[in-house]
């Protein structure tokens, strides 16, 4: 295991592709994402400076970090959320859900929320950028209207979008991926919801985030360039 080196070289990556689009390494916020991966290890990463741990799957992450409390800043899920989850993922506190993309779990998150007297819940909206029909998010073309629906409920804050990548070799058609999401995220900035801010742009992972973040990324997801490859 040589966590401490990739992160070193993971670091000096981002800072060159950020360099390309003007910017510094410290405008990109990185989320180690941890599936998969036991808390020992997790907990050094976290020993390197790392403050951001991103899961996908509920019941992993109710597993583990409860055991991580204290050694992280935020906690982040990045995974598809079913509805009947949500009771078990809030109390984790996720500083962040990167992929809503129904209202009806919108819906269901913020009802929940009220109930049990919490405050606002960030959220991205994930939007499927690729067109795989196996990928979560909601269309480009709906997320608009699916913005402007969850902005009327009371204790979600949209704080930005996240996408996947296409899944390819070809550079250019996941460059096309991000440039969707980016486009989308300059659109809706000049909006005046309430209840969104589009702080963050989500996307780009361990084969593909130098490519999202000359496209724009400011919020990147890698886990197999810090923790090596993963064993299901
Ligand atoms: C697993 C996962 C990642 C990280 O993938 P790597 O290729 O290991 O960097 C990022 N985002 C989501 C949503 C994931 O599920």
């Amino acid at each position: 295991m040589k966590i401490k080196e990739n992160i070193a070289e993971l670091n000096r990556r981002i800072e060159i592709a950020a360099e390309k689009t003007n910017r510094s390494r410290d405008k990109i916020k990185l989320i180690a994402v941890t599936k998969t991966h036991p808390v020992p290890k997790i907990e050094e990463a976290l020993d390197c400076n790392l403050q951001f741990i991103g899961e996908n799957k509920v019941q992993e992450a109710e597993e583990k970090i409860p055991k991580l409390q204290g050694k992280y800043e935020e906690f982040h899920f990045i995974g598809h959320l079913q509805s009947n989850k949500i009771k078990k993922l809030i109390p984790l506190k996720p500083a962040l859900i990167h992929s809503i993309d129904k209202f009806s779990t919108a819906k269901k998150l913020n009802n929940y929320i009220i109930k049990q007297q919490l405050s606002v819940q960030d959220i991205l909206v994930q939007v499927n950028t690729s067109g795989e029909e196996s990928k979560f998010g909601i269309n480009p073309q709906d997320t608009e209207a699916l913005i402007e629906k969850i902005s009327q409920l009371s204790h979600l804050q949209i704080k930005g979008l996240m996408t996947i990548g296409l899944f390819t070799d070809d550079e250019k058609k996941i460059r096309q991926c991000f440039q969707i999401l980016k486009e989308k995220f300059e659109e809706f900035k000049k909006k005046t919801w309430k209840n969104v801010q589009m702080k963050y742009l989500s996307m780009g992972m361990t084969n593909d985030f130098e490519i999202a973040i000359e496209e724009g990324a400011n919020m990147i997801r890698v886990g197999t360039a810090i923790f090596g490859a993963r064993e299901y």
